[in-house]
């Protein structure tokens, strides 16, 4: 096979049977990965690991449990002997007021999109600390920088999961472990379904006026954990069609 630029590096990306997790998940196994899709949907991961075929495989994961996390970190190191890159991409959305959000809801959301990372990272670190290096990529979103109206819970975790990303990599910088958050506004994946009335509004409002394609975050994760960005941690890169770089002046 052609060398490319993730021949023999292992990837584990949860959230991977769906929107920009699968299209990461293809991306990466196109430039020579191996790749640990996981996720709650056991169909669609399932399917998406056999359309890939050699390279891929796929784990059923819940990512609000600690347990299921390590061992899916365990998994990618006992098939392939190491652990290059994590994704830790799987999230929900919730659209609720604060009056009317359930504690249920609040910390469901907090389960999956805030523990869920902080469970992933806890468990890469001793591997890729061992091995002496390795790149994690956290899905935080364009609402931890800014807010959304109504998602304070989905707010108020992508927020966190940027400055979880900020301590991971300072804490891990000089073992050569670079710790990264992409924020991306609105992507064309199945979790705004509940939100598709808003779509044409949401549209109108950001600068490039279009919402991205999956593949757009995708190319933007498989940089930040590629050696090109070997000088690149701490950050949280938005990708939202220049949404965040507005006040909200009427053009
Ligand atoms: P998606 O719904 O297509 O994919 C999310 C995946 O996460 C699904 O396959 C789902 O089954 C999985 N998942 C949910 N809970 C899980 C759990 N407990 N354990 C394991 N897997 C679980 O949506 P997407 O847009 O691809 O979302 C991926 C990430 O991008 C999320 O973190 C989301 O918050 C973030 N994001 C999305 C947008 C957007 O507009 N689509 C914008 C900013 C950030």
């Amino acid at each position: 096979m052609t060398a490319t630029r993730f021949s023999g590096r292992v990837a584990v990306i949860t959230g991977g049977a769906s929107g920009i997790g699968a299209a990461l998940a293809r991306r990466l196994h196109g430039e020579g990965a191996q790749v640990l899709i996981a996720d709650l949907n056991e169909a669609q991961g399932q399917a998406l690991a056999g359309e890939l075929g050699e390279r891929a495989r796929f784990q059923a994961t819940d990512v609000a449990s600690q347990a299921s996390v390590e061992a899916l970190v365990a998994t990618a190191v006992r098939t392939w002997g190491r652990l290059d890159m994590l994704f830790n991409n799987a999230g929900v959305g919730n659209l609720s007021r604060i009056e009317a959000l359930a504690p249920a809801d609040w910390q469901r959301v907090m389960a999956i999109n805030l523990d869920g990372v902080f469970f992933g990272i806890r468990a890469a670190l001793p591997v890729m600390q061992a091995q002496g290096g390795g790149a994690i990529v956290n899905t935080a979103s364009a609402s931890g920088l800014a807010a959304d109206f109504g998602f304070a819970a989905y707010n108020a975790a992508k927020a966190a999961v940027i400055n979880l990303t900020r301590t991971a990599a300072l804490d891990n910088a000089a073992r050569g472990i670079r710790v990264n958050a992409v924020c991306p506004g609105p992507v064309d994946t199945p979790i705004l379904a509940g939100v598709s009335a808003l779509r044409g509004d949401w549209e109108a409002r950001v600068p490039m006026q279009r919402f991205a394609r999956p593949e757009e975050i995708a190319a933007v994760m498989a940089f930040l954990a590629s050696d090109e960005a070997s000088y690149l941690t701490g950050a949280a890169i938005p990708v939202d069609g220049g949404l965040t770089a507005h006040t909200g002046q009427p053009n």
